[in-house]
């Protein structure tokens, strides 16, 4: 008890400073607003991910966030083929892809606060009306809706300890639901000062035309939208697919009434990581820092080099079939991708992923030659009962012919059933939330999933301990901890009443929930590399810090390919 007060006030207080200062002034944050023009999917997540390093290698305190003008509360409950992947934090929101961007390029574990949607905004605006906050006024968007969307903004700098949050505004400039967000960025200039206060518009130079004649009308035109609505850029990340010259820099700053050292050039990229350092060449930081009054010091990119030449330059190869249903989106399994490349870089190896429809493999009558020539296989997370068999089969493969595998989540479930039904013989072994009448129910709902018929932020999420099992390739890959902390995002689980006929056929439970009730990984021995986790190891993946799991199931791809 006594320990605890003591714990609380060294954390209340800013980067460490003596309790006995408490009139210290409060820290200015800077606050950095990042929207995007002319197309949508432009890279205003990656753009503010790699600025966010450039200042955090500049020993800043980086406090990264997401505003999304959509209405769904998170992303929790839409489509990841339409809009990507659902990343999921340590406190388990579901939030938009960008945080893992943010994640991984700026090295910071995010929380809930970091994302904040129309949905969350309204919510918590109409729960005020009721209570009756704002008894005897008209609610409106300004200023009701935009003090919200403020108060979440400078909260966020204040509860970080932030030098700096950089905030991307979802979508694209003159998107209605996007207003709001807009109102409420320009009207932060005036109540932050506009020292403190710098708006990076990323958009998109186009070449057309046989000459690829580069065109800058859109970006003009995209600019002209911010300024009707009161915002003029500061600087101006133009992705293009040619180096723009002089003139046509000059051009930009006139049009856009930005500085010429002001237009940034964003060039198409043979990988992600190599953004920041060309941001760098460009005086991207150098020019926020100034503008800002933060102060100019060098940043060391040492590290970010090193991982960029070994993604360019590799000296080994591996190739990775990944199953999955959504596989014509690239972005709904980026975080699956993302931990195979940190793998490779810690390997030397370059990861070619092939995608698998788990479909289009359910038809397939030659699985051996669709599968043989990979060095790994995974198999995706997912929902429903569309192609299932598809990712059985493929686990099958991968299990009888030792190739290496990763099951993660659902990919994790269907390794169940395949064992179930395969090893066990329990013919009709399934999940009950595809096969709800099954007669072996090897994966079923959690006893408290029972009656939840709510399907927003209901799921098992975020961060859950697992216990290793010591010896089993699990520890050994961990690094022989006896437990970690990995997150979720699932209702159902391995039913235990199944777990001892599958281990006495030899599955192994290497991981489990503390208290045993929750198997969390399992494995195969006499298998060079078969495991499949109820979490997501993705989501902790680092490009500086590949996840241990990964890590060894690229180790073992290349130990197949070289023998
Ligand atoms: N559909 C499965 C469940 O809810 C797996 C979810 C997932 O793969 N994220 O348990």
């Amino acid at each position: 008890m006594t320990a605890a007060p003591a714990a609380a006030s060294a954390s209340d207080t800013p980067e460490g400073a003596p309790n006995s200062a408490p009139s210290q002034p409060e820290k200015t944050v800077r606050y950095i607003f990042v929207t995007g023009g002319v197309v949508s999917s432009i890279g205003k997540g990656i753009t503010s991910a790699a600025l966010g390093r450039l200042l955090r290698n500049r020993g800043l305190k980086v406090a990264m966030q997401k505003l999304d003008p959509y209405i769904n509360v998170d992303a929790g409950t839409m489509n990841p083929y339409q809009h990507g992947e659902c990343f999921v934090t340590d406190d388990g929101a579901e939030t938009d892809l960008d945080l893992g961007h943010y994640e991984r390029f700026v090295d910071v574990n995010l929380t809930r606060s970091a994302s904040v949607t129309t949905g969350v905004v309204y919510g918590a605006v109409i729960a005020k009306e009721r209570r009756g906050d704002y008894l005897g006024g008209t609610v409106q968007v300004i200023p009701h809706v935009t003090n919200e969307i403020k108060e979440r903004v400078i909260n966020y700098g204040r509860s970080t300890g932030a030098d700096v949050v950089i905030a991307e505004v979802g979508g694209t400039v003159g998107d209605i639901e996007g207003l709001p967000f807009l109102e409420a960025i320009r009207q932060m200039r005036r109540d932050q000062g506009p020292g403190n206060v710098l708006y990076v518009h990323v958009t998109l130079i186009p070449d057309v035309g046989p000459w690829g004649e580069v065109k800058t009308k859109p970006t003009q035109h995209s600019v002209m939208r911010l300024r009707e609505v009161g915002i003029a850029p500061d600087v101006l990340v133009c992705r293009t697919r040619r180096p723009l010259n002089d003139e046509q820099r000059e051009k930009i700053a006139l049009f856009c009434d930005v500085a010429p050292e002001a237009v940034i050039e964003a060039m198409d990229t043979e990988t992600i990581y190599s953004i920041p350092l060309s941001f760098e060449e460009g005086g991207f930081a150098d020019l926020v820092t100034r503008r800002l009054g933060l102060p100019q010091t060098e940043a060391n990119l040492e590290e970010w080099r090193t991982i960029v030449e070994r993604i360019l330059r590799p000296k080994h190869e591996v190739n990775v079939g990944v199953v999955g249903k959504y596989i014509q989106n690239g972005d709904a399994y980026i975080s699956i991708a993302e931990a195979l490349k940190h793998a490779g870089v810690t390997h030397d190896c370059r990861v070619n992923i092939h995608w698998i429809d788990s479909e289009e493999l359910e038809e397939v009558t030659d699985i051996e030659g669709t599968l043989r020539d990979f060095d790994a296989v995974v198999v995706c997370p997912g929902f429903g009962a569309r192609g299932i068999e598809g990712k059985i089969q493929a686990v099958r493969f991968a299990r009888e012919r030792k190739i290496p595998y990763l099951g993660i989540c659902f990919g994790m479930q269907m390794a169940v059933i395949e064992y179930a039904r395969h090893v066990c013989g329990l013919k009709d072994a399934n999940t009950t939330e595809v096969a709800p009448d099954t007669s072996h129910p090897v994966i079923a709902l959690m006893p408290d999933q029972y009656g939840v018929t709510d399907k927003g932020a209901t799921m098992r999420l975020g961060l859950w301990p697992c216990a290793l099992t010591p010896g089993s390739l699990a520890a050994r890959l961990y690094g022989g901890v006896p437990s970690v902390e990995e997150r979720h995002r699932h209702r159902f689980e391995v039913n235990n009443a199944y777990r001892d006929q599958l281990a006495a056929q030899g599955l192994i439970f290497s991981g489990q929930s503390p208290d045993h009730r929750l198997a969390e990984i399992v494995e195969i021995p006499d298998h060079p590399f078969f495991i499949g986790t109820q979490f997501h190891p993705e989501f902790r993946s680092r490009p500086n810090r590949a996840h241990p799991l990964f890590a060894g199931l690229i180790e073992a791809a290349l130990a197949r390919r070289i023998k």
